[in-house]
């Protein structure tokens, strides 16, 4: 039984990765980020956080990414996990989740995708004030515009995706991440795509994994 654990830019494609092997490969889909957005929705401390684009406490992102990762061990369930470990803190907590569930297979996905293409595609994404759920004009528009499908919220560009501080997320990726990444490289075997291609032609290679 394969799990999967994702690392790509912002804008790397691999927001279209897990809900296709969610599909195709019955796992399931767990991102930091949607797991923040819920917990958001119970905690005004957070909500607020996540509004004004703050970068929310690295401790607190682990132990919450923990708890459902142990959950999904404990009831047998594969899944594919996105933006996580993003850090040498939460990369230290997978390795001790590995230690304890020596039956967890886990496959890792590198998706690379240039800068400005990333910066591009961040451009595009637009996020419902109310639940925080996430469209893109460019990939995945909303059914009315400037309107979310779930709960017709006003959608709104965030500050995090455009300009300086774009570059800034993409930059401490680049800082913090990439180390995590290449650790992973020289020790498991990963499967690399290319992001850089139009989103159709990266669906056709994530096809192959399903098919092994
Ligand atoms: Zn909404």
């Amino acid at each position: 039984m394969t799990s999967y654990v994702v690392f790509g830019l912002p804008g790397s494609g691999k927001g279209t990765l897990a809900p296709f092997l969610q599909q195709h490969a019955h796992v399931v889909q767990m991102c930091s980020g949607d797991l923040l957005r819920t917990e958001a929705k119970r905690n005004m401390q957070l909500q607020e956080q996540l509004q004004k684009g703050v970068s929310i406490q690295d401790s607190y992102v682990t132990r919450l990414v923990m708890a459902r990762l142990q959950e999904l061990c404990r009831s047998k369930t594969k899944f594919i996990l996105d933006g996580f470990p993003q850090s040498e803190k939460q990369k230290e907590a997978m390795e001790l989740l590995f230690a304890n569930n020596p039956d967890l297979n886990v496959q890792f996905i590198i998706i690379d995708v240039e800068k400005e293409i990333a910066l591009k595609r961040m451009a595009s994404r637009f996020s419902c004030i109310e639940c925080f759920e996430i469209f893109n004009s460019e990939t995945r528009p909303s059914q009315k515009s400037g309107k979310c499908d779930y709960c017709l919220g006003s959608l709104k560009q965030r500050a995090t995706d455009v300009g300086e501080a774009a570059k800034e997320r993409l930059k401490s990726y680049e800082q913090t991440t990439r180390p995590i990444i290449e650790y992973y490289r020289q020790k498991s075997k990963t499967l690399v795509f290319d992001g850089n291609q139009p989103l159709e032609k990266i669906l056709e290679g994530y096809k192959g994994i399903v098919q092994k």
